[in-house]
């Protein structure tokens, strides 16, 4: 799951995006509210947070015209700003979720969790396919009942394609979803980790769709 982090805080955002990268997120973070803009209208996120007194753009501009451009990318507001009437403003121009700084780093990712839950198309807290479960909260999957080791891109491939349970995912899709700007990718890592999610979850469980891409397989 790739996330877009606008926050022009050095040390808070560091802070956010070491936290998110142990949760196994991807992060990209941009520090001025125009960069994060164009970010969210020409890159695939899971989601977006979204400090409000930015630079170039503040907060409330960016995600009113992201809205207004018909762009859905769940969007979490940061702000220090604890009025009744800010936040309303924030929600009102579009945000899903809202949390005032300063914040516990877990509950960020617990309010994280909920808003991708929302925007998946199971919308269920643990998400399951044949014999396999996976629980975001914990981070586990399991394998009828067993746990299963996977490293964390396998994990992250495996929740993409849980979350999208009858959709082909092309493979650049999958691709973009999985690094952040700046971590090294090798040109055949989508088949790699696919390769190794069919070792640990049996060979059917992810079909090739030649020419498309991939998806879950499905009983026939
Ligand atoms: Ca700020």
């Amino acid at each position: 799951m790739r996330i877009l982090l606008v926050e022009d805080d050095a040390l808070l955002g560091d802070g956010i995006r070491a936290g998110l990268k142990l949760a196994g997120y991807a992060v990209d973070w941009l520090r001025d509210g125009e960069q994060g803009y164009l970010a969210l209208t020409t890159e695939p996120y899971a989601a977006c947070v979204l400090d409000l007194g930015l630079p170039r753009r503040n907060g409330i501009h960016l995600l009113r015209d992201l809205r207004a451009h018909g762009n859905h990318t769940p969007v979490l507001i940061l702000t220090a700003r604890d009025t009744v009437a800010d936040k309303i403003a924030g929600l009102d121009a579009g945000a899903d979720d809202y949390l005032i700084k300063p914040f516990d780093l877990n509950e960020l990712q617990a309010r994280l969790r909920a808003l991708l839950r929302r925007a998946s198309h199971t919308g269920a807290a643990c998400l399951h396919h044949r014999g396999v479960s996976l629980d975001p909260a914990a981070r586990q999957v399991t394998l009828h009942d067993h746990a299963i080791n996977l490293s964390g891109k396998e994990y992250a491939l495996l929740h993409d394609f849980l979350s999208h349970p009858n959709a082909i995912r092309p493979r650049d899709e999958l691709e973009q979803g999985l690094y952040a700007w700046g971590e090294e990718t090798a040109s055949n890592t989508i088949e790699v980790y696919i390769h190794h999610l069919r070792k640990k979850l049996g060979a059917s469980f992810i079909e090739t769709v030649r020419g498309l891409g991939y998806r879950l397989g499905h009983d026939t």
